[in-house]
């Protein structure tokens, strides 16, 4: 199935080799772990939040992703502001003392 292709892609490392293997039996639901607290979730319609076990698990994932962007955002205005700072350094340390 494609979506258990897609779960292998991107989660390799939450199927275990027999849950690979019992891939075929389509009678067993699919369990993975979740990325974030490892809680095994059953891979079906019924969960939205799939992989994740719950919604708090697939918001603080978000919001581990928000905060990383957030930090790359925020850099070209600190290497801004240290930029004088280097300068400055750098004419003091030009001079002789
Ligand atoms: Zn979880």
């Amino acid at each position: 199935m494609a979506s258990q292709n897609l779960i292998r892609r991107f989660y390799p490392d939450t199927l275990p080799k027999t849950t690979l293997m019992n891939m075929q039996d389509t009678t067993r639901p699919l369990e993975v772990a979740c990325p974030q607290c490892r809680k095994k979730v059953l891979w079906n319609a019924a969960n939205p939040y799939r992989p994740f076990c719950s919604k708090r698990c697939r918001l603080l994932d978000l919001g581990a992703w928000a905060d990383e962007s957030h930090r790359i955002a925020g850099e070209p205005a600190m290497d801004e502001s240290g930029l004088d700072e280097l300068l400055a350094r750098a004419d003091r340390d030009g001079e002789p003392t």
